[in-house]
């Protein structure tokens, strides 16, 4: 006898999502947060969501409408700020209006849904350690944080929800087709503050701003996200490449010096540093009786580093998939194995393809941005046409040719070209992932080449 159906190891986005989508299909749930239960939410991040994650949401597992008392304010374009700072591209549209909320409320308000649902909530409680049978997960060993002692927890299907140090996944046994670590240059570093400023006023807060920047945050930003016109959110990431320097080493030495709200009287409300994974996600997001959501199982766009939505769409895929193999009566990796494929097709081929042109904005330079932003190559409407559908148009059209040529970047244009080309080629496999994990190793396979030429690129 089990003691549950599913342990849900971390309350993140991906967690309470994914427990929020079992518990409806009635499920019994065991939901294990670390932080107590009134802290559960807190989290470093830019604190921004795209609506469009929502709908997608709302149509899979009728997740209802985000509170209003959530969101901090109604964000609906992005401006994109070239190295000079001078110049600017908007970009606009249905996939960048969304909201800049509270992060606190926001992961409050999931956990709440969670346990309306029916899922159990146990809180200031450390997973600690994934249990196995006979080879096989079964349970976990948690420590209550008021010095009770351990105690061993069963189920028929554990997931992993710890977000980015995957702390369930690493203590896979050495069998498992699932990577257990994630190498640090598919990391991103990242330091944020979140502040009062009444001296400064944010005339624009339905406008989030992301500055560009290669000698101060390579392969990564730094972000202006304003909460109102007296709140902001403002922070950096970049990538965690050998010798790069400590985020909030950076934040003091550049961002604190550069922008002229920083030079204001601020109210801190909070001040931290973390990571995400930046990469496609894990190519099996499954073994037997176990599973991966969120960030411990990759589920972050490379570029813009946003992860709330797509954790919670690969929640809301696993917990319909776990629904259906705990009917079925199986919770091997054959049973549990269409999470891979539904989450794939939904957002895993656009990461991967992201994931490449992620190494192709590793060597552009300050100087090739600036130049493309001056002489209007690029458009905001190219840059969201990449970001949203992970197909890169720029560079392929006729006014790029003649500029660039004209100008003696041809080996820039070159480069374009050939990445443009890698990342339809990384597509064309993703639309052959295995329909089973027998075909899992000959897939993987095929990616090696073309991520291979993407670092050279
Ligand atoms: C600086 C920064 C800025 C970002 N900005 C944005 C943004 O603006 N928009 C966006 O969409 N995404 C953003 N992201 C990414 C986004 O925050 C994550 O992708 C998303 O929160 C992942 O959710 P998760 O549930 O997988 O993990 P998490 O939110 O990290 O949740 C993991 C949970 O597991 C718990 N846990 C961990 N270990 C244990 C353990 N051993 N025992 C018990 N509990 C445990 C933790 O307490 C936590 O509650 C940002 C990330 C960073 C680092």
């Amino acid at each position: 006898m089990v003691d549950y159906d599913v342990i849900i190891a971390g309350a993140g986005s991906a967690g309470c999502v994914t427990a929020y989508t079992l518990a409806k299909r009635g499920k019994s749930v065991l939901l294990i947060d670390r932080k107590d239960h009134d802290t559960i939410g807190l989290k470093t991040c830019g604190d921004a969501l795209g609506s469009h994650h929502l709908k997608t949401l709302d149509e899979l597992i009728q997740l209802p409408s985000v509170p209003r008392d959530v969101i901090e304010h109604d964000v609906t374009g992005i401006d994109l700020i070239a190295p000079d700072m001078e110049h600017r591209l908007r970009m606009t549209g249905p996939s960048t209006t969304g909201y800049s909320f509270n992060r606190h409320k926001f992961g409050q308000w999931l956990l709440g849904l969670a346990e309306e649902a029916g899922a159990e909530v146990m809180a200031s409680t450390h997973v600690k350690k994934l249990l196995l049978t006979e080879g096989k997960v079964s349970g976990v060993r948690v420590r209550p944080s008021d010095g009770d002692a351990d105690k061993d927890i069963t189920a028929y299907i554990v997931v992993d929800a710890t977000g980015a140090t995957g702390m369930l996944r690493r203590q896979l046994p050495e069998t498992t087709p699932i990577e257990r670590v994630i190498r640090k240059e598919d990391q991103m570093v990242a330091w944020r503050d979140v502040y009062e400023t009444p001296e400064y006023t944010f005339e624009t807060p339905e406008i989030l701003e992301i500055y560009w920047n290669q000698e101060q945050t390579l392969g990564g930003y730094t972000w202006v996200f304003p909460q109102g016109h007296h709140r902001v959110n403002v922070g950096l990431g970049y990538m965690m490449l050998p010798g790069h320097r400590p985020p909030k080493d950076v934040f003091d030495s550049f961002i604190r010096t550069t922008w002229d709200f920083m030079k204001t009287k601020l109210n801190v409300l909070d001040s931290s540093g973390g990571i995400a994974p930046v990469r496609r996600p894990i190519d099996t997001m499954v073994d037997d009786n176990f599973m991966l959501v969120g960030d411990a199982a990759c589920q972050v766009n490379p570029v813009h580093g946003g992860g709330i939505g797509s954790s919670m769409l690969g929640g809301a895929l696993a917990g319909i998939t776990a629904s259906d193999a705990l009917e079925a009566g199986d919770t091997s990796i054959n049973s549990l194995w269409p999470y891979n494929p539904r989450y794939m097709d939904a957002y895993g081929i656009k990461q991967a393809s992201l994931d490449i042109f992620r190494w192709f904005l590793l060597n552009v330079t300050n100087d090739d941005i600036d130049f493309a932003f001056k002489k209007g190559i690029i458009k905001g409407a190219d840059l969201l046409h990449v970001s949203i559908t992970g197909k890169m148009d720029i560079g392929m059209g006729d006014k790029f040719k003649r500029l660039v040529a004209g100008i003696g970047r041809v080996p820039l244009l070159r480069r374009v070209n050939k990445v443009a080309h890698l990342m339809e080629d990384i597509k064309a496999v993703y639309a052959e992932y295995p329909s089973s994990p027998e075909g899992l190793k000959d897939w993987q396979k095929r990616l090696v080449p073309i991520y291979e030429a993407a670092k050279k690129a």
